[in-house]
């Protein structure tokens, strides 16, 4: 059986809660269940035993739940639920209060490994409130041996599907199965890995930690020197089409920066004359424009659009969010529209227009098809969009450089869609442009396609954001200073880790204490700030509810938006001056840095308070960090460096495995894999290696991860 076959092939008896459950985790073949590999492996060996345990003591301890129970306290109508839990060597009670789903996740007879801090009582010791994961009964026995070693696996699980099911199929699978490597020989030799085979069988069921680690190490291997191979041949193959010639450009470059009211920073003009020698090459750009939040990127991009527009060509201009695209459309028909270049914009809910025809200095709307009609004969020479730029209909007379804000992967697929329906339209210069910092590392191995400028300095004259870690006991005096604030007509951002309350047991361990919008927004609105107008704002919301809810915010009609990390990216609103963020510690530094950035855009002084649902020495390290005056990108290498790569911002749209995201901790391994990458794309031996050929093929066919 090869890696190709479909699970529901191999599982014939799969309920539709368990098929829902793959498809959750995107799991359809056996190979996806062998990528999916556990978060971490629990050992035997470090578990306490029953009989060992002390009051006081934080543990993780196996257990069998022999009785579960629940009741509700006739006074204050709660929900508590009692276990008792034992292991060959005693028993303990386990509480849970107001879960009452947990006699469902935990029927008599199952296992799980349950963490928490115990305590005692009259008739025993007892740990409240503890977090749990469905284990293997099977571990018993090797529990009770003193020499056990065997690791359980722990998988990322959903509902309908746990960690201990996933194993099990693994199990299964991988006695099936024959994985055949794709990676030369030579380079398995050289850095001694494991072959993929025992890889896969050593990163699901190691019998020590050396093979887990080294199982990982691979697979590290294997991501970064895979994509590194994709982009560097995608990168190739754009070295040897030809460009869309533009004249005059430096000319045009000078009178472009006169139509600016501002003088451009030093690092504006650099990323400039990048993207001018670009132009120059004879073969379509393909930079990526990374520059922290404000630091002025759209300028740079307006500048490349006006040596295009004053070509007689098209750009187009694409926003991840209707709101930036609003957003942009304002800014280049201010600028641009100085110099009599019109500017579309289009988006799913709006199609409109600069100049209108009766004021001058605004815009209007058209119809659809009319503007599409206007774009079709070239009479549009810029127009802004979110996705609906990639729709069919949208066709373009000449397209010659087509932007991307946010959106760091913008596959050449993509580009072509953009750029022309009818053949014949050379591929058009590409520029891609991001606030989110990431590691130098990384930038290389997943941008290996892209050219990279960088704007490393802001404009002059920002007021700088005040940012202060706030402990418990100062919650309210940060609450009554945002009153303040509120009632000089600023307004508040609050940002919270999670959507729903917590349900520990379908993600795992230590998830359980987020704090969740939903009940954030409640309290705000009913007891904290019940004088002030606050909104919801969520991934869950459809586009046009969160579009129509930062319209309002903008516009001041709410004071304070409760918020998932959805506002993350953008977002301008200059009236707001405060942003709060709880579980601070739940989001990697540089993502923290990116909530900051919603503030401190206009004239009055912004404050960002920082709150952490826990403490301990590192935490309040890492969020000292982001008070002193860091960059976005120090923070992300700081990240990088102190928790690894789950930290990053970007790392979904990155197309880069967990594992591969880990790896780039490693410099010498991301280095070695990006060196063999190269030596086979500059030999040109890739069709030496067919099975590694086909790979990158397959890769290459996968879709981009689009928010
Ligand atoms: P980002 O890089 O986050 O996209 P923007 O391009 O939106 O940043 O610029 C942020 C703000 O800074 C805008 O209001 C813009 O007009 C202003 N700005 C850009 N460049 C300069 C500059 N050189 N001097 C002063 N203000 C600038
Ligand atoms: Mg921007």
């Amino acid at each position: 059986m090869d890696l190709s076959t479909p699970l529901e092939q191999i599982f014939r008896q799969l309920s539709p809660k368990q098929k829902s459950g793959l498809k959750n985790l995107g799991l359809k073949t056996a190979e996806d269940l062998l990528g999916h590999f556990p978060y971490r492996y629990e050992n035997p060996a470090d578990l306490k035993k029953i009989a060992e345990v002390i009051t006081g003591e934080k543990v993780r301890i196996w257990g069998r739940v022999q009785k579960i129970d629940f009741e509700k306290t006739w006074k204050k109508k709660m929900n508590i639920a009692y276990a008792t839990v034992e292991d060959p060597t005693g028993r303990i009670k386990m509480v849970w209060f107001r879960q009452p789903y947990i006699a469902r996740m935990l029927p008599a007879g199952s296992c799980a490994i349950f963490s928490g801090t115990v305590a005692s009582r009259k008739d025993g010791y007892y740990i409240a409130n503890p977090l749990y994961e469905r284990v293997a009964c099977s571990v018993v026995p090797e529990f009770t041996k003193e020499d056990s070693s065997r690791l359980q696996p722990l998988y990322p699980s959903t509902a309908g599907l746990s960690s201990l099911w996933i194993s099990k199929a693994v199990v299964k699978v991988l006695a099936l199965v024959k994985a055949d490597e794709f990676l030369p020989e030579k380079i398995i030799e050289k850095y001694h890995l494991p072959t993929l085979q025992t890889a896969l069988r050593w990163a699901h069921i190691p019998k020590t930690e050396e093979h887990s680690s080294a199982a990982k190490k691979r697979f590290a291997f294997e991501g970064v020197f895979l994509m590194q191979l994709m982009r560097a041949s995608q990168k190739e193959e754009i070295k040897k089409t030809a460009g869309i010639k533009l004249s005059n450009i430096e000319a045009l470059r000078d009178e472009f920066i006169k139509l600016l009211p501002f003088g451009l920073t030093d690092a504006q003009k650099k990323s400039i004359e990048d993207i001018l020698s670009d132009l120059k090459s004879g073969h379509p750009m393909n930079r990526l424009l990374e520059g922290d939040v404000g630091s002025g990127k759209t300028a740079v991009a307006a500048c490349a659009a006006y040596i295009v527009a004053k070509n007689g060509m098209q750009a187009a201009y694409m926003a991840p969010t209707e709101i930036l695209a609003r957003q942009h459309f304002e800014t280049f028909s201010k600028v641009l529209g100085k110099a009599n270049i019109k500017v579309g914009l289009l988006t799913s809910g709006f199609s409109e227009k600069f100049p209108s025809k009766i004021a001058r200095e605004k815009s209007t709307h058209v119809s659809r098809s009319q503007l599409l009609k206007w774009v079709r004969e070239g009479e549009f020479p810029i127009l802004i969009g979110t996705h609906s730029l990639i729709e069919k209909k949208v066709e373009f007379k000449n397209l010659a450089l087509a932007m991307v804000d946010e959106q760091h992967r913008f596959g050449v697929s993509q580009r072509g869609k953009l750029s022309h329906k009818e053949s014949g339209m050379p591929m058009p210069h590409f520029l891609s442009m991001t606030a989110t910092p990431i590691p130098r590392t990384l930038a290389l191995t997943i941008y290996a396609d892209l050219d990279l400028s960088v704007i490393s300095e802001m404009p002059l004259g920002r007021v700088p954001i005040d940012t202060k870690i706030v402990p418990p006991k100062d919650r309210n005096l940060a609450y009554e200073f945002i009153r303040q604030k509120l009632n000089q007509g600023e307004q508040a951002f609050v940002i919270c880790p999670r959507i729903e309350p917590a349900e520990p047991s379908s993600e795992g361990f230590m998830q359980a204490e987020m704090k969740s919008v939903k009940e954030e927004y409640k309290k705000l609105n009913e007891k904290i700030f019940p004088e002030f107008e606050i909104a919801l704002m969520h991934g869950k919301l459809t586009p046009k509810e969160k579009d129509e809810t930062m319209r309002v915010f903008r516009e001041n009609k709410i004071q304070v938006l409760v918020s998932t990390s959805v506002v993350e990216v953008g977002v301008d609103v200059p009236n707001a001056t405060i942003m709060m963020i709880e579980g601070a510690e739940r989001f990697g530094l540089a993502q923290l840095h990116q909530f900051r950035g919603r503030v401190g855009r206009g004239e009055k002084k912004s404050h960002c308070f920082v709150l952490p649902s826990s403490y301990s020495a590192d935490i309040f390290r890492r969020l000292k960090a982001l008070t002193e005056a860091k960059t976005g990108f120090e923070l992300a290498e700081y990240d990088l460096e102190f928790r690894g790569a789950g930290e990053l911002s970007g790392r979904k749209q990155s197309g880069l495995s967990d594992i591969g995201m880990e790896a780039l901790k490693n410099l010498k391994m991301v280095e070695a894999a990006r060196f063999e990458a190269r030596e086979i794309i500059e030999q040109k031996i890739l069709g030496k290696y067919p099975l590694l050929e086909t790979k990158i093929k397959e890769l290459r066919m996968e879709p981009l991860h689009f928010e």
